[in-house]
């Protein structure tokens, strides 16, 4: 609901593929992948697997297809998947010709360990009969032995000339459906190595830092070499390597491009002030409480909670729909405009409710349903904490005051207030 900022610089232009019914590249938009933590051969548990993370946000998942039983499984599990299923394959070129003949949307093979070009020609050969792409899937952990020779190490030239060399094994096989990726677990050495393939390449690059372990470390991580990417333009598909359930990883996949105004918002965007002396509420509390209800709801609004009424609905202006603490009452606010005023006991059943009704109705209906005083109460309200508080919520001056006196210094000059 709420009006995303787009990022102003262009994204690089690259190939269109098609991972079943997801485009990537070509100007379409950025998607989010996940894997999977079960066994592939255990279908349901895949499956449901698969199910939460399409809900959190995944467009694309990848299962790992590293035994028969795991490709006997994905026939299973293909069929009945609400997202497309990509089949990751290491070592055994026979892994990913059991996954094409499971009717996988997509292969990922690593050129570190599945060597042998007659074999990798034999899958690119197979996968282009069946019109599936293939991610030429680089790590600098599993590079090559010999390109770790040639370059002196896992550099961003030698991760692209992994990518470079895989390519031309395709060639021969006249095979280009193709993405790449070159991921580390450095961030500044994924980053370079994403801007060296951006500019040698103009396939799809699909982004990650690999094994950026658990969270909230992991995220971080994640987040600055694939957030550093995107706003540069680079990146088509992107995934958080995370050390955790890996529903987290597609929810912050998601999160991510929404905040980047990359998609459209599907879930919750909350924002709540860091709070400080000027709060009335425990603001961690309420922006806790609010959270789970909006969450539970699966509401697509951003919605701001704020600790007073001072400042809270001034720089809380650009959200859907925001609530700040004020003298034990909450004042209700849409896109910056004050529509009701409710007792702090029912702040949140309040916050939730007139979620709902925003949804529903759309921004015009409420602010045109807003009570007719709410204005002029919450003004009341401001004045009042203004004038019990001062613009010293934080009673710093008397604080000054205090290290004056112990330096001797004990004149009761008036100090000028601070701003909040
Ligand atoms: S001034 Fe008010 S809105 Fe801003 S951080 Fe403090 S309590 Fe929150």
């Amino acid at each position: 609901m709420a009006r995303a900022h787009e990022l102003t610089v262009a994204r690089r232009p690259t190939r269109q593929i098609r991972v079943g019914s997801v485009p990537v590249g070509g100007g379409a938009p950025v998607s989010v992948q996940s894997m999977t933590t079960t066994k592939t051969a255990d279908v349901e548990g895949t499956l449901s697997q698969i199910y939460a993370l399409a809900a959190a946000g995944a467009d694309i998942v990848r299962c790992t297809c590293n035994e028969e039983a795991a490709a006997e499984g994905l026939a299973r599990i293909i069929p009945r998947s609400p997202v497309p299923v990509i089949a990751d394959v290491h070592f055994h070129h026979e892994m990913a010709l059991a996954a094409l003949e499971a009717g996988v949307q997509g292969l990922r093979l690593n050129p570190g360990n599945l060597r042998k070009p007659e074999e990798i020609k034999q899958v690119a050969a197979e996968a282009k009969d069946r019109g599936v792409p293939i991610r030429i899937g680089v790590n600098a952990g599993s590079l090559h032995p010999d390109l770790y020779t040639r370059f002196g190490g896992a550099t961003p030239e030698a991760l692209v000339e992994s990518a470079r060399m895989e390519l031309a094994t395709f060639a021969e096989v006249g095979f280009d459906d193709v993405k790449i990726s070159v991921k580390a677990s450095s961030v500044p050495l994924m980053i370079a190595a994403y801007r060296l393939a951006s500019e040698t390449f103009d396939y799809p690059l699909h982004l990650g830092v690999t094994e950026a372990g658990p969270p909230p470390g992991g995220l971080i991580k994640g987040t600055a070499g694939i957030a550093t990417l995107l706003a540069e333009g680079i990146g088509d598909t992107i995934r958080y390597s995370l050390t955790a359930d890996p529903v987290e990883e597609a929810r912050a996949g998601r999160q991510l491009l929404e905040a980047l105004g990359l998609r459209e918002r599907k879930g919750l965007d909350l924002i709540a002030c860091p709070s400080c002396g000027r709060a009335e509420i425990d603001v961690i509390d309420v922006a806790a409480r609010a959270q789970k209800a909006l969450e539970d709801r699966n509401l697509p609004i951003q919605v701001a909670v704020m600790g007073c009424v001072v400042n809270g609905p001034g720089e809380a202006r650009e959200a859907d729909l925001g609530i700040a603490a004020g003298r034990r009452r909450g004042h209700l606010f849409i896109r910056g405009k004050i529509v009701r005023v409710v007792p702090e006991a029912d702040m949140v059943d309040e916050l939730v409710a007139e979620a709902e009704r925003l949804v529903a109705e759309g921004v015009d209906a409420r602010l045109a349903a807003a009570d007719a005083g709410a204005e002029a109460e919450a003004a009341a309200d401001r004045a009042d904490l203004l004038a019990a508080k001062g613009a010293d919520a934080n009673a710093s001056e008397v604080t000054v005051a205090r290290i004056r006196r112990k330096f001797g210094d004990d004149t009761d000059e008036a100090v000028a207030p601070t701003q909040a």
